[in-house]
């Protein structure tokens, strides 16, 4: 096709298609109005004009699917790879591609001419976007995608089958869209869009140590800033950031993710520090000890001495002069098993009855009378070495505690 000076343009028709073109060897048109208005021999160009027509006729004998992809999109990965390492700030250490491959993903556009039966004149096109799953796109998408601006594929289309290309064809009536009563849709041409997509890895690397990072999108969005690669995240505590660092322990992660233990003043990760469960502090768990009765973890100096079983507990279990165990003794029977080994391992406390007890993660405590007295008795669960013991009066909750050199006449 040739355009001429004055606006008119020339189609010369291969000698082939000429009975398409009802004989004619060359077609002279416009698109404008008022330049065919000085030579009969020109036709304006409509959606309704003969060579219009002529020209649909074609398309549908060569099967009314053709191939096409947007002017410019991004065609090669080295087209990506300043906005994939550019959001990435990697502190002594470097970004790279691990992998990038783009693809060709087809969109499918459906080209109607609308008709008004009651104006011959009146025709429209209409487009109709949809997937090769027949889902529709959104309006947005289509634009940032650049379908407005299309290119034919020259040569051979990206792979696609026989099977395919007649499906998509056939669903033309499906897809038609909603026309007013007096109006009709008909199919002229299938347009299938290749759009590129991207599949990336990206690799970071600090000294000896790399973490990656997975993403995909459309190659168009992503060099037009519609998508961002996403931030990376730090597998052990989540934290996001597009800044990477490196840990003394080797593990890559990002600046958010660190804390500084308040027992230590080391920086670490945030997710290898624990709350002291009676302070608050966030600390690494090597400071903490695990309270023998709530099994709460608690700072050393955070803990309290329970006044009645002597054991170090976590605040929160002690109330008054007894921690929640010294508050839940429960009568025991000589023939329990502990009990069995308790008086197994010390048989001089055979002579009290009445035993009650309460267990702990480390410890027993047990209570018992005689005659008028009472007796308790911390053991560690272990060894059931005597821990506290103290005597009282039977009916009381005061208790003196025995001393060491005198535990002999109580126990063994
Ligand atoms: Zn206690």
């Amino acid at each position: 096709m040739e355009r001429k000076d004055d606006g008119v343009c020339e189609l010369v028709v291969p000698e082939d298609a000429r009975e398409d073109f009802d004989g004619a060897d060359t077609v002279r048109f416009a698109i404008d109005e008022s330049t065919v208005a000085d030579s009969t021999a020109t036709e304006q160009l409509t959606l309704s004009s003969p060579l219009f027509d002529w020209t649909v006729a074609r398309l549908q004998q060569m099967g009314n699917v053709v191939h096409a992809a947007p002017t410019g999109q991004p065609v090669s990965v080295r087209q990506l790879t300043s906005r994939l390492f550019d959001a990435y700030t990697v502190e002594d250490g470097n970004v790279r591609l691990g992998g990038c491959t783009l693809e060709d993903q087809p969109l499918l556009r459906y080209t109607y001419r609308i008709r008004s039966m009651s104006n011959q004149t009146g025709c429209r096109l209409a487009h109709v976007y949809a997937s090769p799953e027949g889902r529709p796109f959104d309006d947005s998408l289509l634009s940032a995608l650049r379908v407005d601006d299309l290119a034919p594929i020259e040569g051979k289309p990206p792979r696609v089958s026989g099977e395919d290309t007649r499906r998509w064809a056939a669903t033309g009536k499906e897809r038609a869209p909603i026309v007013s009563h007096d109006e009709r849709a008909e199919l002229l041409v299938v347009t299938v869009v290749w759009c590129k997509y991207f599949h990336c890895k990206l690799l970071f690397e600090i000294n000896e140590t790399r973490a990656d990072l997975s993403f995909d999108g459309w190659a168009q969005l992503l060099v037009d800033r519609g998508i961002e690669p996403p931030p990376f995240q730090c597998p052990d505590t989540g934290r996001r950031s597009y800044r990477l660092l490196v840990m003394d322990d080797g593990r890559i992660t990002v600046p958010e993710a660190i804390a500084a233990c308040e027992q230590s003043g080391r920086q670490v990760l945030e997710s290898d520090l624990v709350t002291c469960a009676a302070s608050g502090q966030r600390v690494l768990p090597e400071f903490l000890q695990k309270c023998p009765v709530s099994e709460d973890r608690v700072l050393p100096s955070a803990m309290v001495t329970c006044p009645t079983c002597r054991q170090n507990v976590s605040p929160s279990c002690l109330t008054g002069d007894r921690c929640q165990a010294c508050r839940t003794m429960t009568t025991i029977r000589a023939d329990d098993p502990r009990m069995a080994r308790v008086l197994g391992e010390h048989p001089r406390l055979d002579r009290w009855s009445r035993w009650r007890l309460a267990e702990t993660d480390s410890s027993y405590i047990l209570t018992a009378t005689s005659m008028l007295r009472g007796l308790l008795l911390v053991l560690d669960k272990e060894s059931l070495e005597a821990t506290h013991l103290a005597t009282g009066s039977r009916f009381g909750r005061r208790w003196v505690e025995v001393p060491r050199e005198q535990r002999a006449e109580y126990l063994s």
